[in-house]
Formats: C-alpha cells, sequence, structure tokens
C-alpha cells in the first residue's frame, strides 16, 4: 500500500516500512531485501532485523550488537545529519527516528519508566508512522510498579514455603528488565541465552548483577537447597527442563507479557501471569500522538487498523499502513 503525502511517500513494504523524502530513500525495520539508500533497524528483536544489510545503517552502537550477538550480520551504524534517534524505552538500544525534523518513525517504544529505562523524550512531527502493536482499547496495563509489588509479595509468599520460582519472559528485553526488578532476591539462577544478553547489556552500562547460570547451578548441585529464582525466556515454559523444574523442585512458574491481557493467548502454560509490558498500551499510543502533535499519522503493525478508526474519530488524519503482517501469534512469540 503506497501512500503520498505532498512530497513524502510512506509505504509498507518488507515487513517494514518504505520512506521516499527529498529524493532520498529510507527502510524501516525491513525484514526482506529491500533496496533504499538508508536502512533503519530500531532495535534488536528478530522481528525488526534483516541481517542481509551491508551498509548505510541507521541504528545505536547496542542494536547492533545485541543484534550480532543474535547471529545477525551487520555493518558498523552510520549517522546522518538531517537524522535524529531519540530512545524509545522498549528494550536496550531501542531508538526511534526524526527525519530532517520532520518525520517520526517510532520502531516499538513504551512510555513508562520501568527499571533502567527512562520514559522517552518526544519530539514535534508533521508526519507520524507509529507502531501499533496493542492499539486497541482493550490493551490497558497497570502501573509496571504495581505489577513489581504484586509479584514481590507472592515471591516472598513462595519463598515462605520453600518453593522455588521461575520468571519467564522474552530473552531480550524482558529477561533483561527482570533480571534488574527483582534482583534484590537470592539466589537468582539464570538460563544461558539470558546470561549471554545480559553480559553484553552489561558491558553497555546497564546495571544488571552477574548472576550463576542454571547449568551450574544444576551441576553443582545447588538446585537441592531451595527456595531459588531461575530466570528463563518464555518458550521454556512448556519445555522439557521446566517440565523436570516442575516435578523435581515442585517450581512455581511467573510470565510476564503485555499479551496476557489477551485471553487468546492467557498465561502461556505459566502459574501465574503478569502484564508487564514494553510496549505502549493504548492509552499511552494516544499520548504518543498528542504529544507529536502530526497533521498525518500511519499506523503499522498489531491493531493498525483499529488504532486509526480511533484516531479518526478524535479528528486525526490517521490511516494503517498495510504491510505483510506478522501476525499476532508472530508478535508473540518474536517479542
Ligand atoms: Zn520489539
Amino acid at each position: 500500500m503506497s501512500k503520498m503525502t505532498g512530497a513524502v511517500e510512506v509505504k509498507g513494504k518488507g515487513g517494514g516500512v518504505t520512506l521516499e523524502y527529498r529524493g532520498k530513500s529510507y527502510a524501516f525495520d525491513s525484514k526482506a531485501p529491500v533496496k533504499a539508500d538508508y536502512y533503519f533497524v530500531s532495535h534488536a528483536h528478530v522481528d525488526h532485523v534483516y541481517g542481509g544489510l551491508k551498509e548505510n545503517l541507521i541504528a545505536s552502537k547496542e542494536t547492533v550488537v545485541l543484534a550480532r550477538e543474535r547471529g545477525y550480520s551487520l555493518p558498523d551504524p552510520i549517522s546522518l545529519e538531517e537524522v535524529e534517534l531519540y530512545d524509545s524505552s522498549h528494550i536496550v538500544g531501542s531508538k526511534s527516528i526524526l527525519i530532517d525534523d520532520k518525520i517520526f518513525y517510532t520502531g516499538d517504544i513504551a512510555l513508562h519508566a520501568r527499571g533502567f529505562l527512562k520514559a522517552p523524550k518526544l519530539p514535534k512531527a508533521r508526519i507520524l508512522v507509529i507502531e501499533t502493536t496493542y492499539g486497541h482499547p482493550k490493551y490497558l496495563f497497570p502501573n509496571p510498579a504495581k505489577v513489581v509489588e504484586e509479584v514481590n509479595k507472592l515471591i516472598s509468599k513462595m519463598y515462605e514455603k520453600g518453593v522455588p520460582v521461575a520468571l519467564c519472559g522474552y530473552p531480550l528485553g524482558k529477561a533483561q528488565m527482570l533480571s534488574y526488578l527483582f534482583s534484590t532476591w537470592e539466589p537468582i539462577y539464570v538460563q544461558e541465552s539470558i546470561i549471554r544478553l545480559n553480559e553484553v547489556c552489561r558491558s553497555f552500562g546497564i546495571p544488571i548483577k552477574s548472576f550463576t547460570s542454571y547449568s551450574e547451578a544444576k551441576e553443582k548441585g545447588l538446585l537441592e537447597k531451595r527456595p531459588w529464582i531461575l530466570l528463563a525466556p518464555s518458550y521454556t515454559l512448556k519445555s522439557g527442563m521446566m517440565k523436570f523444574l516442575k516435578k523435581k523442585y515442585d517450581v512455581v512458574t511467573f510470565y510476564f507479557s503485555g499479551w496476557t491481557l489477551d485471553r487468546r493467548f492467557g498465561n502461556n502454560g505459566a502459574d501465574y501471569s503478569f502484564p508487564l509490558s514494553d510496549h505502549c498500551d493504548y492509552m499511552d499510543l494516544v499520548k504518543v500522538v498528542k504529544h507529536v502533535e502530526p497533521e498525518k499519522i500511519f499506523t503499522v503493525h498489531g491493531y493498525a487498523n483499529e488504532f486509526s478508526i480511533e484516531l479518526k474519530k478524535m479528528g486525526y488524519d490517521a490511516e494503517p499502513l498495510t504491510i505483510k503482517q506478522t501476525g499476532l501469534d508472530e508478535f508473540y512469540r518474536s517479542d
């Protein structure tokens, strides 16, 4: 789908968004080969990175290193005079992009400060391309501090009974946040893939403690001494490892994701689930729009249609961009 706004052309293409502006072309978060002068990768989640890029990459250094750690081959990033990157508070290294003080693309974005991520600053822009993963009014997240309080109370209850707890979320982003938010508990063991990503984030100055790995704890018999906390990727919730831990140690599983508000996804097989998200909920998306004060809005990802309809009701000029949609199921797995 192609949309014209004066001399600006915005399209959904290659699983991402392309922009033609003043004789230059930009590809934002493409998932497939797209011909463009410049490529912007907003963050290192697998649904936003294309590993075949050779040059003219715009991204934070954190995103490049994290994506390389995950097996993507990316060139060193460049900077352009007309381009300004803004923190998007989604995960470590995530950025939004402002071109020529006029066109703002959010990538995945969160507004609420939590742990080591501050609330982002937002620019004013005439054109806004906004992610709408949770762009339906049914998605309203509770205050993250309240969620953390609730989780701590529940961990405390489990600890009193000597019951170990597994905290599960997606390995890049959520796992670092869980590593930080619940680091006052002891002992904490961490599954290997998270340990590696935690180390990369620590090298960027993110204040995450160094924990014992799960395999080392298992090898040394440390799991016998209960209770303990295990930090693990959400895909392990239905794995043989978790079945083993449940059978042998009666581990209780906690799952963290915005999708836990959606009955279709529910608790992902966990005993308890918490809507701790790294995205804007519906109201925060509206706040982004109000702050940016755009003349034209394009919505992408998730509830792009629904959110643009809501924006139109509020008097905005908004349209969804149809891209080869990674379905909600895919967001759910990759995020
Ligand atoms: Zn993401």
